[in-house]
């Protein structure tokens, strides 16, 4: 693995350090966080353009751990900005702030249990594992095809087989689910997760209705989505959570779906955005625009291939080009595969494949039904946390 991430129990340290986990909140920006612990602005201002914007991409409501003296002075912050990388910043021997990108690091866990509805699934979910994540999973893998509230009724059986991350021994991110069962009078309904990261029913056929046109007529992709990559030369991780498409200034952008505006302004690392809600929680983000449309404001609605505004290179861009952002319930996603026409039938080697993980899945949850496995309560806490910088070690005598 290229990436070796030390991590400590603090329970050993924990004389002279205190650790703390926060949410971070709606709104809250990487400068409020430094000037709300009294680190010095330049951490931020002295970071390359990628890893500010990268400071834009936190998540709201995401738990982050803070390791503070007994001053309350911060010695070490993580902060999570997707489910695979986060901002580590620490203080050295001098007592100066740097701030990292690094990896997270994740057990990832295969888990599976069944139940007989008692009231909804998403109650049910909620009561037997406390995780809102793969409730709320579970309830969108299913929409569009059953209807939870005409055909289900009391004792209908489910099975869900899922990968669920762990970060620093508690549940993190959204859960994978790879396939569920729902047993409706009598007859199994299930949904699979194809090798292509998208939801399939029994037929093979794509459940996700949700479809996206290029926001750029002709648009060529320059840059690709990537949760985290390791740049061989920059020797550093870099985030990017969107598409660029190349184009020259002025190049008019399109409204990727039907949606209404949520957001028409500036930002400093992605200059003027506009953000566009669109149907079941999905939303999409215009980034680096020479310029607005008139009359684009939030509220107004925006028919899918209306134009929205023109590409610039406005905020933290090396040229005009547009960033393209996909949202679902604030969660980003490559929207690669998801711009194009119509919903995904497998067909030939495509469909061959499929059978097999089908066939594969259904033995697994058979089996789990005749077992009667219950859900996995979530594990506490194990108080770890990342220390240090490039020696975690030495750094660590060093603050002692
Ligand atoms: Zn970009």
């Amino acid at each position: 693995m290229r990436f070796i991430v030390v991590f400590f129990f603090l329970i050993s340290l924990a004389l002279s350090a205190n650790l703390d986990i926060r949410t971070w909140k709606s709104g809250f920006t990487f400068l409020n966080f430094l000037e709300a612990n009294n680190l010095p602005l330049k951490t931020y201002y002295n970071l390359d353009k990628e890893d500010q914007k990268a400071t834009e991409e936190i998540l709201a409501g995401i738990e982050y751990e803070i390791l503070l003296d007994e001053k309350k002075n911060l010695l070490q912050a993580l902060i999570p900005i997707n489910e695979s990388i986060q901002l580590h910043i620490y203080q050295d021997a001098k007592k100066d702030y740097h701030l990292k990108v690094t990896p997270i690091l994740l057990d990832k866990k295969r888990e599976a249990f069944t139940f007989t509805l008692r009231t909804s699934p998403y109650n049910d979910i909620m009561h037997y594992t406390k995780n809102r994540f793969l409730a709320q999973e579970f309830v969108w893998a299913y929409k569009n095809s059953l209807n939870f509230k005409t055909s289900l009724r009391k004792n209908d059986r489910i099975v869900i087989i899922y990968d669920q991350l762990y970060r620093n021994g508690r549940h993190f991110g959204y859960p994978d689910i790879q396939v569920a069962m729902v047993n409706v009078y009598g007859k199994p309904r299930y949904i699979y997760r194809n090798t292509d990261g998208r939801y399939y029913d029994a037929k093979g056929k794509e459940t996700e209705g949700f479809k996206l046109a290029k926001p750029i007529k002709n648009g060529r992709i320059t840059s690709r989505y990537s949760k985290r990559r390791w740049h061989p030369v920059l020797k550093r991780y870099r985030v990017h959570q969107g598409v660029d498409f190349g184009a020259r200034s002025g190049t008019p952008i399109l409204a990727a779906a039907k949606g209404r505006v949520s957001f028409a302004g500036q930002t400093r690392g992605y200059g003027n955005i506009i953000k566009i809600l669109h149907r079941d929680g999905y939303q999409t983000l215009y980034a680096h625009m020479k310029s607005f449309k008139g009359g684009m404001k939030r509220g107004k609605r925006v028919k899918k291939g209306s134009i929205i505004g023109y590409v610039g290179s406005t905020g933290l861009s090396t040229g005009p080009h547009l960033h393209f952002g996909l949202y679902h319930n604030g969660r980003p996603r490559n929207p690669a595969g998801v711009i194009r026409i119509t919903t995904n039938v497998l067909r030939g080697k495509k469909r061959k494949a499929f059978k097999i993980l089908q066939s594969n899945y259904n033995q697994e949850v058979a089996l789990h039904i005749k077992a009667n496995t219950k859900p996995n309560l979530q594990l506490k806490s194990e108080n770890v946390c990342y220390l240090g910088a490039n020696n975690p070690v030495n750094n660590i005598s060093r603050e002692k």
